[in-house]
């Protein structure tokens, strides 16, 4: 690790924490008087917990939260979990602390969204809102890949939280049995792009280990590792690691995939395969394009995060549609910044951006893990001048190291305090 990096990462940590405190200041005093206006949030994942802790510290607003899980897993780390390196509750948060903060949870998947009456549906309630946040993640694009629907349950993704554990299983298998594992890279956009890399990396040290007859094939649709700042130590790190393990192809377009046969059709031909964890494209869930939100992703205004549809609803998280990056970081900072700006609103006190002045966006931090013990650092700090795209700039690790894979593990803890901590 460089000094800079080091001392960039600190900065990031230091941040983090002290919005962590400004959140929890005030928590005491939250009660959950009807008289107050009413935020309602749908989603409990990274960017739905940023904006709930920041609402709920206030005491000032009435905040729901929809979120059918009954529990919080983490996807960033869980790779760890994936390969067989450590148990799946090292990535789980209880809820339970939300109840004492006062805000009231629906175990429930929301329908639609009632944009007329301000009001969201689930299968038993309507819940109507004054502000509505929406951090629902990302849906695969099954349709992109022909003979995947029919095959959903023997190929899972894995970029959501709990269906790590179908993966898990998979890989287990492929460990003892050995065979070709398919491992697939799609084009961006879509949620933490390091992320395919780093599952095959830490399944071919597992294979190392166990001695595992067979290979992964990793089959990217992109010319290089994404996104393009790490290109050079992801694919240094698999070439000096796991020459033996990994076949990297590049620039493979996905035609069709046959479950029964096990054979993955490709525009660099047929590969077989015995197992497969085939990541498909992704957008914004169905519920958001049904609400006429936007068409793959939310659409957007930048810096405020406000739909440009509806100036009610604020779209944070993977769903949004800017070129800010999909990770998990972003998110949260992104549902910070929102619940403070529905509290400003509401008092009155929102000072709308006026085209031309220079605003710093939700900053991003995203670790590629290469093995239990190494890890490229990837920070990524955005920032707008109103009216022009975002503009983002990266710091990347030069090389896998041992420092950035100790950062990853503090950070995880630190960013899963922050959200469902005490
Ligand atoms: C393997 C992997 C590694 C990653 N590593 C990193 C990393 O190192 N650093 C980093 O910053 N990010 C990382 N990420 C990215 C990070 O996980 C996502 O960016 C983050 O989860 C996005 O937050 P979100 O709130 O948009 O979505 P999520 O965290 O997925 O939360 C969405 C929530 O919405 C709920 N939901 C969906 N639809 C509905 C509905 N209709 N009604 C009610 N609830 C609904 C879901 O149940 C879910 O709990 C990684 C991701 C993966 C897959």
């Amino acid at each position: 690790m460089s000094g800079l990096n080091s001392s960039k990462r600190r900065t990031v940590l230091k941040g983090a924490a002290a919005a962590l405190a400004a959140a929890l200041t005030g928590c005491a005093s939250v009660s959950t008087s009807s008289a107050k206006p009413r935020v309602v949030v749908v989603g409990g994942g990274w960017g739905g917990l940023g904006a709930v802790r920041t609402l709920a510290a206030s005491g000032k607003v009435d905040v729901t939260l929809v979120e059918p899980n009954t529990s919080f897993m983490s996807c960033p780390l869980s790779v760890l979990y994936i390969a067989g390196n450590a148990p799946a509750s090292d990535f789980q948060r209880s809820y339970a602390v939300l109840d004492t903060l006062g805000v009231r949870q629906i175990r429930e998947r929301v329908l639609e969204i009632d944009r007329a009456g301000k009001a969201v549906k689930t299968a038993t309630q309507r819940l109507p809102y004054d502000y509505l946040v929406l951090s629902t993640g990302v849906e695969y694009m099954e349709e992109t890949l022909p003979g995947y629907a029919e095959a959903r349950e023997q190929l899972p993704v894995g970029f959501r939280a709990f269906e790590q554990m179908a993966v898990q299983r998979e890989v287990a298998t492929f460990l003892e049995k050995g065979g070709n594992f398919i491992i697939t890279a799609p084009k961006p956009p879509y949620r933490c792009p390091p992320a395919p890399y780093e599952r095959a990396c830490l399944i071919a040290e597992r294979m190392k280990e166990k001695g595992t007859k067979g290979k992964i094939i990793l089959v990217d649709a992109n010319p290089n590792p994404m996104p393009p700042p790490i290109a050079k130590p992801v694919q240094q790190a698999m070439q000096q690691l796991y020459a033996g393990q990994i076949e990297y192809i590049t620039n493979a377009d996905l035609k069709s995939v046959d479950a029964g046969k096990k054979i993955l059709a490709t525009s660099k031909g047929d590969i077989n395969f015995q197992h497969a964890n085939i990541i498909l494209p992704m957008r914004a869930p169905g519920l958001i394009r049904q609400a006429g939100l936007g068409q793959r992703w939310a659409d957007i205004k930048l810096p405020s995060f406000q739909s440009q549809a509806d100036e009610n609803i604020f779209i944070v998280g993977d769903s949004q549609g800017t070129p800010l990056p999909k990770s998990g970081h972003v998110a949260f900072g992104a549902g910070q910044q929102v619940g403070a700006q529905i509290l400003d609103m509401l008092a009155g006190q929102y000072k709308v951006p006026g085209l031309g002045d220079n605003v710093t966006l939700p900053s991003g931090i995203c670790w590629g893990k290469v093995s239990r013990t190494q890890a490229i650092m990837i920070n990524v700090s955005p920032s707008i001048e109103v009216g022009q795209p975002p503009q983002m700039k990266f710091q990347v690790d030069p090389a896998h190291n041992t420092a950035s894979s100790k950062g990853a593990m503090e950070w995880g803890n630190m960013m899963w305090d922050a959200m469902l901590g005490a």
